[in-house]
């Protein structure tokens, strides 16, 4: 049976973070057929409408409201049971991030749906689809079908392949009224901690340094092969803990969940709560000095040897190639 389905689309200082693409391909293969419908809560979000509709959305609401500027779970969470209400779909498709994760429960308690978080995967299409996601810190996976109730999942960002952007599509763009109300959070001001670049969390190239890149020096040539190969620089909590860079680079249990397509780990011991945040990569490229190091059991490739020697002989290398 075909479905209809809402995917809420992320919009990040007046541009759709990727992850709402993602999340239209997740729609399209759930709904089998049905219609996708894209959601957009914002302040001013109907200019990126259009975008929603070439990455294949069918058609797309916008719920704009001034309460709505700034990310509330209160506000947002009103605005999308108003098109719920409207709407009345069969599944919904969220990305799985900062914002995705905390407005999703809200959403299933409201519609008391089950609600598959996570998901990296989707096996099948329709009534069929097998929803993959990881779980024990990504050491299993497990395979999660709907009995009864909305679909409701979220996707881990870079999983799930987009779908080819149609400049030549059209769709259906329409507002939904909504009379935003018990907001109990007002947010006064966002003070963004100044940070340049790929975002760590979408990046498809990340170069991460751990306890062995030793100072906050020691990570500049990361940044420079990063910065070469298009890419994000990320850290273990050894590097954070040890004041070489900033927390918003963790990567792991305790900081953020990647799944790039290239992954180069320097002077990273490769200890189960790293591994936790990183092991899904693509491909893993790990540089240690020690041969022992347990980031070379999920290496695709190890580069055994000192990092300040093998990273600047890569950002030469990749210099001849690219440059
Ligand atoms: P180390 O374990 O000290 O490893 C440094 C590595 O660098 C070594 O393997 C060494 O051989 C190598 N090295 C040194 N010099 C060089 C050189 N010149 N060239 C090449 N290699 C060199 N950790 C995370 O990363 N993310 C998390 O989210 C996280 N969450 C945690 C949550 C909890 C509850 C706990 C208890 C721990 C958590 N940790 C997390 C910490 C984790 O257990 C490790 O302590 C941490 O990952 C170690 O960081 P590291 O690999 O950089 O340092």
């Amino acid at each position: 049976m075909s479905k209809k389905v809402l995917v809420l689309g992320e919009v990040r200082e007046g541009s759709l973070r990727n992850v709402s693409f993602e999340a239209i391909a997740a729609g399209k293969t759930i709904a089998d057929g049905g219609e996708v419908v894209g959601v957009l809560i914002g302040d001013s979000v109907e200019n990126v409408s259009a975008e929603m509709i070439q990455y294949g959305a069918d058609r797309v609401i916008t719920v704009e409201h001034p309460h709505l500027k700034q990310y509330t779970s209160d506000g947002f969470s009103q605005a999308f049971m108003a098109c719920v209400d409207a709407e009345q779909p069969e599944a919904i498709v969220f990305g799985h991030t900062a914002l995705g994760k905390d407005l999703s429960p809200k959403i299933a308690s409201k519609l008391q749906s089950g609600l598959i978080s996570d998901v990296t995967k989707i096996e099948g299409e329709g009534e069929d689809a097998v929803f993959i996601r990881p779980i024990y810190s990504g050491k299993a996976f497990e395979k999660v079908k709907v009995k009864e109730g909305v679909l409701f999942i979220t996707i881990r960002p870079n999983n799930i392949a987009p779908l080819e952007k149609d400049e030549s599509r059209t769709g259906e763009v329409s507002s939904q009224a909504v009379d935003i109300t018990n907001l109990r959070t007002v947010i006064k001001e966002v003070v963004r901690k100044a940070s340049e670049g790929v975002d760590l969390s979408e990046a498809k190239v990340i170069i991460a340094g751990g306890r062995g890149v030793k100072s906050e020096e020691g990570f500049k040539p990361l940044q420079e092969l990063a910065t070469l190969l298009g890419g994000a620089v990320g850290a273990s909590r050894g590097a954070c803990d040890a004041d070489y860079c900033d927390y918003s680079l963790q990567i792991g249990q305790t900081g953020k969940v990647v799944t790039p397509d290239l992954y180069i780990a320097c002077g990273i011991s490769g200890a189960i709560q790293h591994l936790a945040g990183m092991s899904n990569s693509k491909i893993i490229v790990a540089i240690n000095k020690d041969p022992e190091a347990n980031i070379f059991k999920v290496a695709d490739y190890g580069i055994v040897g000192d990092l300040f020697e093998v990273v600047p002989m890569l950002i030469e290398e990749f210099k001849t190639i690219l440059v």
